[in-house]
């Protein structure tokens, strides 16, 4: 495996797998970060004397036709990302109006050092999705050297995401730098870390987040568990948890997973208090109880008061933090207390030297919306496919650029 820094581009093609799925109303781009983020990976192989093929999916347009038959596949074009993109490159970018065409081909090859192409959306074709070899084989001839920075869809074992790596040799093909930071900081903490380490688990279902505990239980010396899955634990050890979320058929799985924990030496800490109220609404009436002893009528929505010191003095002691999911429904403002003060503890942690990594959908909405993303180790936007390797599972995006052809 070749390093993306250390490869100089001079006179090659690059074909770079970026992640261009961002939200598009009525052909104008109302959040441009994906594209953003592709910047320096893309601008390096230009300073280097390379030129560049991008190719991206966007949105899911055969599924979507098939259910809604007005809409064609010039509803998912990536067309209108085409001027915004030169743009905010500063170079103009050519269009190539179907990714599997001779006239991809010619233009991909007709490309000079320092020329940008981007193709249109993959997933016009079925076998991009399918993983389909001869797709991918005949997109690989569009580059010289293959780039994957596309990790939000690095756990799809798609055409362009994974199956393509193997027709080129592992010195041809690499991560590009926003890849590369995912899978770093991921490692940092799963597996380069230092100990104590902590694991922050919140949000709404136990179910969802099974697989990551039972891994980190593997790797980390202390578990939060906050949110909403939180109140089946309680409820699975005899607590009275009112109208609480519960996932009644996860109460023995939460059994187990305590008595593990235990017989690995993990300690997990649940919030002794939490905010409680007599609905779920943001002008809800509010009290605080204990956490296994809400009163019939009421629910928890967020941790209290002597949760927050407790969570705080184990985050404060830790060396590495993985944060994941909201300690409540910290989209009210009335339960978004203990949300804040954790991320203020990963934050001041994070000051005196811990290495901190909050990924995974609504902690990272958390974050931005406390203004404390740039305050934190790393911020992941690998939402499913970094939670997948929180889950110990082996990416297929990453699998096809690390191991060796056959
Ligand atoms: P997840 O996607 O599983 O990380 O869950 C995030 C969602 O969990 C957010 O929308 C929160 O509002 C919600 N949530 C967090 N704590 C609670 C709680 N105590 N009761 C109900 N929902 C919660």
């Amino acid at each position: 495996m070749s390093t993306f820094s250390n490869h100089n581009f001079a006179n090659e093609r690059a074909l770079i797998r970026v992640d261009f799925n961002v939200p598009i109303k009525n052909g104008t781009i109302t959040d441009d970060t994906r594209i953003r983020a592709a910047l320096p990976t893309i601008k390096k192989v230009l300073a280097d004397g390379g030129s560049v093929v991008l190719m991206s999916h966007w949105g899911r347009p055969l599924k979507d036709i098939e259910k809604k038959p007005h809409l064609t596949l010039a509803d998912f074009s990536l067309k209108p990302i085409v001027a915004h993109l030169s743009n905010v490159l500063g170079t103009e970018v050519q269009f190539a109006d179907d990714c599997n065409s001779d006239d991809a081909a010619q233009k991909a090859a007709a490309l000079k050092p320092g020329q940008v192409l981007l193709l249109e959306n993959l997933r016009y074709y079925k076998q991009e999705e399918k993983g389909d070899k001869d797709f991918a084989e005949k997109l690989s001839k569009l580059g010289d050297v293959y780039v994957n920075d596309a990790f939000g869809t690095a756990h799809r074992a798609h055409a362009s995401t994974a199956v393509i790596a193997q027709f080129f040799p592992s010195d041809k093909r690499m991560f590009g730098l926003l890849m590369e930071g995912e899978v770093n900081a991921a490692e940092n903490v799963l597996n380069n870390n230092q100990q104590p380490f902590t694991a922050i688990i919140g949000g709404a279902k136990v179910s969802d987040k099974i697989l990551i505990i039972e891994n980190l239980l593997e790797k980390a010396t202390d578990i939060i568990i906050g949110g909403g899955m939180a109140y089946t634990f309680f409820k699975a050890e005899g607590g009275q948890i009112g109208n609480s979320l519960c996932e009644e058929d996860r109460l023995d799985m939460a059994l187990q997973l305590l008595e593990k924990a235990k017989a690995k030496g993990v300690c997990i800490h649940l919030p002794a208090d939490s905010i409680i109220a007599d609905k779920f609404a943001a002008d809800a009436n509010t009290s605080s109880a204990l956490s296994v002893e809400v009163p019939n009528g009421w629910m928890a929505l967020d941790i209290g008061t002597m949760a927050i010191d407790q969570f705080r003095k184990v985050i404060s002691d830790s060396k590495t933090i993985l944060w994941n999911g909201p300690m409540g429904v910290f989209e009210m403002d009335k339960f978004q207390h203990g949300t804040k003060a954790i991320a203020e503890a990963v934050v001041a942690a994070t000051k005196k030297g811990a290495y901190s990594l909050v990924g995974g959908g609504d902690s990272v909405a958390a974050v931005n919306k406390f203004g404390f993303a740039d305050k934190v180790s790393y911020v992941s936007t690998g939402g499913g496919a970094m939670l997948e390797y929180f889950e110990g599972k082996e990416l297929p995006g990453i699998a096809a650029i690390k191991t060796p052809n056959p």
